[in-house]
């Protein structure tokens, strides 16, 4: 009997340390994670996608386009490498790109067919999937700011138009005069397509191969931090000559903007309404989420066979929870770079 019992006694010794060393493995990664030890880490940014043909550009350009890109990266690097949140990686990174005037966003945004400019903006928290957006503001510096404030500080998700600018007045968001968004370039480019409608070369019937032909100009980011979250934010002035205060993708989560910590991050840039019909950086989750798929076959299903059958154009640029990226696109090019936790960078504007 005393056998058996101090038999007994070591199979349940044996065990229960054998449970212990699993428990203090798994403690030990979860903590690892959450310490940032041995964590990694990343962001992957885009400004815009469209018919950006070598040909086209100018070697000035070209170079513009490439140090800002790069310097709106190496923002978000540092902060992600100093233990900074993803999402402030994400709003610092994208608040680069808003303050300049090379792409559709903040600053460089597009004219509206009212000679207007009407921002849209959202983010989303993949930790807590908390989300914010904007949109049709006009008179809002940083329109990413204020989605962000929108999730932190309201209980809404979505504010537009004159609302928004009240709501950011009240939370001391950095305001602007209207023509603070105006640029020669992108006067210039509703003019010409304003000539156009006019000379009726753009009709109903060739709208479609007009706006293809288009460049998007959106910037986006998703972002990896050391804690093992995922953020993503989206920020736009939207299409060039939209009316009747037409709102895009770049606003509407789960087509512009999706986070979830169990798979990725996703902003896109595209035909706005092909990317909401589509629900493109949801669907991406969700097929790594339902299907169990990797994040670049996620991303290429639905950007090369779903939103392209649709007739839609675009890209994404994305993130998983492990720190693998995509920058998809079915359009000649995407201002796009991508930076990992050991600082190797990547910048890329056409197709390979
Ligand atoms: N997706 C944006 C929109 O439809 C445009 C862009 O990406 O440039 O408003």
């Amino acid at each position: 009997m005393t056998k058996i019992f101090s038999f007994l006694f070591t199979v349940v010794l044996v065990f229960s340390c054998g449970n212990d060393k699993n428990v203090a493995e798994n403690a030990s990664t979860s903590s690892e994670k959450t310490s940032g030890k041995n964590p990694t880490f990343g962001l992957v940014i885009h400004g815009g996608a469209g018919t950006i043909l070598k040909e086209n550009m100018s070697d000035s350009l070209e170079a513009a386009y490439t140090s800002k890109l790069e310097e709106a990266i190496r923002v978000g690097h540092k902060i992600l490498e100093n233990g900074g949140s993803a999402m402030e990686a994400v709003t610092k990174t994208i608040n680069v790109m808003e303050d300049s005037p090379l792409f559709n966003a903040g600053k460089g945004a597009v004219f509206t067919h009212d000679e207007t400019n009407e921002l849209d903006a959202s983010v989303m928290d993949g930790a807590t999937l908390n989300a914010g957006a904007v949109a049709g503001v006009t008179g809002i510096k940083n329109p990413i700011d204020l989605a962000v404030e929108v999730m932190n500080n309201s209980p809404h998700v979505m504010l537009s138009g004159k609302g928004a600018e009240i709501f950011a007045k009240e939370r001391g968001i950095e305001l602007v005069d209207p023509s603070y968004f105006y640029t020669e370039r992108r006067f210039q480019s509703l003019k010409r397509i304003k000539e156009r409608e006019k000379e009726n070369k753009i009709s109903v019937a060739n709208e479609d191969t007009f706006i293809k032909n288009s460049k998007y100009g959106t910037v986006g980011c998703a972002a990896l931090d050391k804690n093992g979250n995922l953020a993503a934010g989206t920020s736009t002035g939207g299409m060039t000559n939209k009316k009747w205060n037409r709102i895009g993708d770049a606003p509407i989560i789960g087509a512009g903007t999706y986070a979830n910590n169990a798979t990725c991050a996703v902003s896109s840039t595209g035909w706005g309404e092909y990317f909401i019909r589509a629900m493109v950086a949801h669907d991406i989750s969700a097929m790594m989420e339902y299907k169990g798929v990797s994040l670049q076959d996620a991303a290429s299903d639905v950007i090369q066979k779903k939103l392209s059958e649709l007739g839609g154009t675009g890209g994404i640029v994305a993130i998983d929870k492990d720190g693998n990226i995509s920058m998809e696109f079915n359009t000649a090019g995407m201002y796009r770079a991508h930076m990992n936790a050991q600082g190797e960078l990547t910048i890329g504007i056409y197709k390979e």
